[in-house]
């Protein structure tokens, strides 16, 4: 069991076929996700193409993730709790100015991502739309959005089969009003065999 402290993120290597559980222990925990083909970082994760493909925006149990050159990256096997985001884009030291008027240092995924993914090369820039694992975020007919506490339980996960062999950062949300006003941590195991 690998534990992501709170506020806080990672990177790693995950081969193809090999699973991913992504466990949310104490329950109303945000988790970002992004991913990039490990033999060819200019291949990455697409909210696009992932929405237009698998006709949702409420990506779950058996949906695939896609990649910006329409290649499927990983597809959820379980979801434990349903409700995810594919819209926002990570909170970032700008979120927290602009949208909160917080003019302190205050941690984000953004940073978070892109610090533990500067090993491999990939820069800032390169940050695409994470998959925000137990973000629950709802919308209006008439488009307007809210960010509410997650659904999810102590215990809650999703599990994900590898399509290709993947470089993945994952966090443990920073953003006061996506994770319930506390921060927890986010827990991951890696499973080679079938589960
Ligand atoms: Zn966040």
């Amino acid at each position: 069991m690998n534990i992501i402290k709170k506020q806080s993120g990672t990177a790693f290597k995950l081969f193809k076929g090999q699973k991913l559980k992504v466990i949310d222990p104490e329950g109303m925990q945000v988790s970002d996700m992004v991913l990039f083909n490990a033999n060819d970082i200019g291949e990455k994760l697409s909210s696009g193409k992932t929405l237009d493909f698998e006709e949702t925006i409420l990506v779950s149990t058996n949906n695939y993730l896609w990649s910006n050159r329409c290649n499927q990256m990983m597809q959820i096997i379980m979801d434990t709790n349903g409700r995810n985001d594919f819209l926002l884009a990570p909170c970032s030291p700008e979120t927290f100015k602009i949208m909160y008027k917080f003019d302190d240092y205050h941690p984000s995924c953004f940073e978070n991502l892109y610090t533990n993914l500067a090993p491999y090369g990939i820069k800032p820039d390169d940050i695409p739309t994470a998959f925000n694992l137990f973000m629950n975020v709802q919308f209006d007919q008439d488009g307007k959005i809210k960010v509410l506490p997650p659904t999810s339980k102590a215990g809650d996960y999703l599990l994900f089969e590898a399509k290709m062999d993947l470089i993945i950062a994952l966090t443990a949300c920073s953003a006061e009003d996506s994770n319930g006003g506390t921060f927890k941590p986010i827990h991951f195991e890696i499973l080679d065999e079938l589960v």
